[in-house]
């Protein structure tokens, strides 16, 4: 318990000494709850030995309703700095996973950790959030009242001292055993939460893809198997911890049996006074609840633990190093590439996807990578961006390896157009000014303009301050490509990697689309992924990418004067 105990206060940062200042509140009240039964004690006894007048009893009145105001006064400044300290830690760790995300590889979003992010965010970090905060200090408060009652124990006669200490060793055992059930299970429910929630993403992000190949019902099936594992799971849990808990409660009952047939016979057997007897009568169903309690928010304590490792573990991910300083210059020197790929072998696991690749990308020039699919072209190109960072070799920067140029800089100097577009939920405005968020109306218009989707967005209903809906749902295909394109014409990055559209679009579209990129590239240094060969006709150097290596390079003559796999690629193309 302390241990979590510990890593609980572990991540309360800044705020770890308001944590601290409610265990010592805690502590106070988990005397003050006590002492209306001590004080009730003494006025028995008192009473027994007929020595109660009006002035004690008035001063006992006041003892106690002054014992039970301060614990109420306790309780509410505990739970004041427990509970807000709770949010305010977890709307802080928010923040910071938000920027742990961002620093992380793009290969960690594509390995399946989107539903592990997606369970951190909303079960997780809410549990505790809600949970445990409150614990903690109810916890104090009950072991400091049970280790009271204890001493009264002890204080009343030794034997009902050790009677006690032997229910509450039996206690410890049996919520112990409790515990490790709950922890064996919370383990899996938060596996199967986490598989469920990826499920269902999976199933509501591919419902377009699942309908038209009619796969409904074969893809409901493996959401349903998975609702119904996380059912079994739940009564499984229940089954588990179920007899444990009803132990719990049994050795309760026992308890309290015990200690008034051991107060009984001392009482029969003239060792207590009748006081203590009647006193002990009023203690006993308070004397083991402290201790039943304890176990109730330790079972909750424990999914505490899983949930922890959870975050922990999203937290432990490793970000890319952004710890590069070197500014980058205005322009390469008179005698180095724009970009330069020096020897640079990479791959996603241990198998190398690109081997030895080496080119370089002169200012204001383009540079086309084609071939197969799988090739690696994608690949060489989200190296640029260091969504993943080069195993060996180095990817230059007009000189500057890009590992030592600030992460921030890096990206301000490139544009990506991606065939998948991805639009915000908010207004088209806002969806083009992140290119360049201090951008003013009329240069978002302008690159509105630049990017040919002004007049379609003139028509949408409220204009520029129309809502998309999620993912862009209600515009054509080629109208999310356009406002895209516009973000990157608004950002307007000396570098455009663009990864030419496959998709197929209407003949209309297509030929704004062109325009559109043709408004983006003017002036830039581009690379391009190409899937289309007529579109790089033009482009000052083309690289023919294939099992991860540089097979051909060369202008579009020298290519198709080498009669090799690019003269093939065309010869097919235009047949
Ligand atoms: P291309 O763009 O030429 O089609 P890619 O660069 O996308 O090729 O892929 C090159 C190789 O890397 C392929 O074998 C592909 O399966 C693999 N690959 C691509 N992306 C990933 C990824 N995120 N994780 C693991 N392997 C990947």
């Amino acid at each position: 318990m302390l241990k979590i105990l510990h890593r609980l206060v572990g991540i309360t940062g800044k705020y770890k000494n308001r944590i601290r200042a409610s265990y010592v509140t805690a502590f106070i009240k988990g005397v003050l709850m006590k002492v209306p039964f001590m004080l009730s004690f003494f006025v028995i006894e008192l009473f027994m030995q007929d020595k109660m007048d009006k002035k004690l009893c008035l001063y006992f009145g006041i003892a106690m309703a002054a014992s039970l105001v301060l614990e109420a006064i306790m309780e509410h400044i505990t739970n004041v700095l427990q509970s807000a300290t709770g949010y305010k830690v977890f709307a802080d760790m928010r923040m910071r996973l938000g920027d742990h995300l961002r620093k992380l590889p793009m290969g960690y979003f594509t390995e399946g950790n989107i539903g592990k992010i997606s369970a951190v965010l909303s079960t997780d970090m809410v549990f505790i959030e809600e949970n445990c905060m409150g614990v903690l200090s109810e916890l104090v408060s009950f072991i400091i009242s049970q280790g009271l009652m204890i001493l009264m124990m002890f204080f009343m006669d030794i034997r009902l001292g050790l009677v006690s200490l032997v229910f509450v060793a039996a206690f410890i055992v049996v919520g112990n055993l409790m515990l490790k059930t709950t922890l064996r299970h919370s383990v899996i429910k938060q596996e199967d939460s986490e598989s469920l929630t990826e499920e269902v993403l999976d199933f509501a992000e591919g419902i377009g893809i699942i309908k038209s190949y009619n796969m409904l019902g074969e893809r409901s099936k493996r959401l349903t198997d998975e609702f119904e594992k996380s059912c079994r799971e739940s009564i499984d849990f229940e089954v588990a911890y179920g007899p444990w808990a009803r132990a719990l409660y049994l050795l309760f009952g026992l308890g309290v049996s015990v200690m008034l047939l051991v107060s009984g016979l001392l009482y029969t057997n003239g060792i207590i006074t009748p006081a203590y007897m009647v006193g002990m009568a009023l203690f006993l169903f308070d004397l083991f609840v402290s201790i039943k309690s304890y176990y109730g928010q330790m079972a909750r304590l424990t999914v505490t633990a899983a949930s922890l490792d959870r975050i922990e573990e999203v937290f432990a991910a490793k970000e890319l190093a952004d710890t590069g300083k070197k500014t980058l210059p205005a322009a390469a020197a008179p005698d180095r590439a724009e970009i330069e790929y020096d020897n640079v072998t990479f791959g996603y696991t241990d198998k190398p996807v690109l081997r030895n690749v080496s080119f370089m990308v002169k200012s204001g020039e383009m540079t086309a990578l084609v071939g197969p699919s799988g090739g690696g072209k994608s690949t060489i190109a989200s190296l640029l961006a260091r969504f993943w960072d080069v195993g060996s070799g180095r990817v230059l920067l007009r000189g500057e390896d890009i590992r030592n140029v600030p992460l921030g800089s890096l990206m301000d100097q490139i544009s990506m157009v991606f065939q998948r577009v991805y639009l915000f939920q908010d207004t088209v405005y806002n969806n083009i000014a992140i290119g360049r968020p201090d951008a003013t109306r009329e240069e978002v218009e302008e690159a509105a303009k630049k990017a040919r989707c002004y007049d379609f967005i003139m028509q949408l209903p409220e204009g520029f301050d129309t809502v998309i809906g999620e993912g862009g749902a209600s515009l054509s295909g080629g109208e999310k490509q356009r406002i895209s394109i516009a973000r990157c014409i608004l950002k307007d990055a000396p570098i455009v990697i663009l990864d030419e559209a496959t998709a197929s679009v209407d003949a209309d579209n297509e030929r704004a689309i062109q325009e559109a990129i043709s408004e983006l590239c003017r002036n830039k240094t581009l690379l391009v992924i190409a899937h289309r060969l007529k579109t790089i006709k033009d482009a000052d150097q083309i690289l023919v990418i294939s099992g991860g290596e540089i097979k051909e390079r060369g202008d579009h003559e020298e290519l198709l004067r080498l009669n090799g796999t690019y003269a093939h690629m065309v010869t097919l193309q235009a047949s």
